[in-house]
């Protein structure tokens, strides 16, 4: 789907339209460089000081794969590709289950699909966009009012400006949706799963691969990314209660990952030694955002912020960089109120298929029951070591547009 050139914005003669962005994630520069292309003046808040490096691998696949090559960013990613040769399965007593390719319990394709450190991706976007977007680093949005004839904005750090369009591109615990919809509760559809990951070092000398212990509602892993001296550790666990704030006490969430794992096995208490002092320590439920609208009035929600899918899908990152693509493309001709309609009407289909996959993920990489687990293990023992190469069908749902002419 082209869009006819007579509908973009000439920006001889009209000012160029002005966005707003929280968060310089994923979806946030993604969004900033297509608007800018498409003739906006794009402004990007982001709370952190400076672009956030560093972190877990993430997946981009499938249909995603397709928006960071349009943004000529594929050989750079490819050059990052982590390239993760095993997944090996423990036993609660540490004995192996099986060792299998990765791709054959995510459904990834060998050579086609990539896996890099979040950093590496954030990284890269902010460089193809940082010289032509402006960045405020350090900064977040205090107040939103919608009721001139744009979106009046004050920053925490003072300023007052006002602009066109607001995109809240600032994650699972988006505070654009908050100040928009009220509280995350209504939207935060808790999977019962808790994790907490952290970086630690690499006793077992691990190289470019994954060892996942389980037991039922438990699970460990070590994830080396290269043969760096550090691995991540990883650990999630069964927790029915769905978390009572949005954002707990960290310590108290510390506290309640060492109870569970208090008996584990394995290399789990080394883990747990490291992570009592880690400073990288992330911790979080695992759930889904879900939302019957993404957008109200002059604003609108991308990524994570409208519809995290958990790392259970491995698709976050995937469905962050097509809904950028996406509702910057539909912002590219069109004015918010049609724009925001086309967003969720060419996007929405896509989000629910992949928010979908969460069964299969949780149920083989995290079975809660004894008979689950055994079942699982089983399962893998007689899984052919390699992938089928095919890819999840989710994973490609949507064909995306060509850019529109640039104006
Ligand atoms: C432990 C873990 C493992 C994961 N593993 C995978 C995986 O294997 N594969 C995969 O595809 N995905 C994975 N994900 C998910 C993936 O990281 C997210 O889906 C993706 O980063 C979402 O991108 P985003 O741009 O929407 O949000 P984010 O990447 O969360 O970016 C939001 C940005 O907004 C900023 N921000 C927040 N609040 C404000 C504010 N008030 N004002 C200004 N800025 C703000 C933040 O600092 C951040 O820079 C994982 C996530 C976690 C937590």
């Amino acid at each position: 789907m082209t869009l006819p050139n007579h509908r973009l914005t000439d920006t001889r003669t009209t000012p160029r339209r002005k966005a707003l962005i929280s968060g310089a994630g994923i979806a946030g520069p993604v969004l900033a460089y297509w608007l800018n292309r498409y003739g906006y003046a794009v402004t990007v808040v982001e709370k952190a000081g400076a672009p956030r490096s560093g972190g877990y691998p993430v997946d981009v696949r499938g249909t995603a794969l397709e928006v960071v090559r349009r943004m000529g960013l594929l050989p750079r990613l490819r050059e990052a590709h982590i390239d993760l040769r095993r997944l090996t399965f423990l036993e609660g007593d540490g004995s192996e289950v099986a060792s299998l390719h990765p791709h054959t319990v995510t459904g990834g394709v060998a050579g086609k699909d990539l896996e890099v450190r979040r950093g590496d991706l954030t990284d890269a976007l902010y460089t193809v966009v940082r010289d032509d977007v402006e960045f405020l680093f350090d900064d977040s949005i205090d107040t939103l009012d919608q009721s001139g004839h744009g979106v009046d904005v004050t920053l925490r750090g003072g300023s007052r400006r006002t602009f066109d369009v607001v995109l809240g591109a600032d994650g699972m615990h988006s505070r654009t949706r908050e100040m928009l919809f009220g509280p995350e509760e209504q939207f935060h559809h808790y999977l019962g799963y808790r994790f907490a990951v952290f970086t630690m070092p690499n006793t077992l000398g691990l190289s470019h691969e994954t060892v996942m212990w389980n037991a039922p509602g438990r699970a460990a892993a070590l994830y080396a990314v290269g043969n760096d001296d550090d691995v991540h550790g990883f650990l999630t666990f069964v927790h029915p209660e769905p978390p009572s704030d949005a954002s707990p006490d960290p310590q108290a969430q510390r506290d309640l990952v060492v109870r569970v794992f208090a008996d584990a096995g394995w290399e789990v208490p080394g883990m747990l030694a490291v992570l009592r002092d880690a400073d990288d320590a992330f911790l979080d439920a695992v759930g889904q955002i879900r939302m019957p609208r993404w957008s109200s009035g002059r604003v609108a929600l991308v990524g994570d912020a409208a519809y995290a899918p958990s790392f259970l899908t491995g698709q976050g990152t995937s469905l962050s960089l097509v809904g950028a693509y996406m509702l910057a493309h539909s912002l590219a001709d069109r004015d918010h109120t049609e724009g925001f309609a086309a967003y969720e009407h060419a996007t929405r289909d896509f989000v629910t298929m992949n928010q979908a996959l969460v069964g299969k993920g949780g149920a083989t990489l995290f079975p809660t029951t004894p008979q689950a687990l055994k079942e699982r293990n089983d399962r893998l023992r007689h899984l052919s070591a390699m992938p089928s190469g095919e890819g999840r069908p989710a994973h490609s749902a949507l064909t995306l547009p060509e850019p529109a002419s640039s104006s």
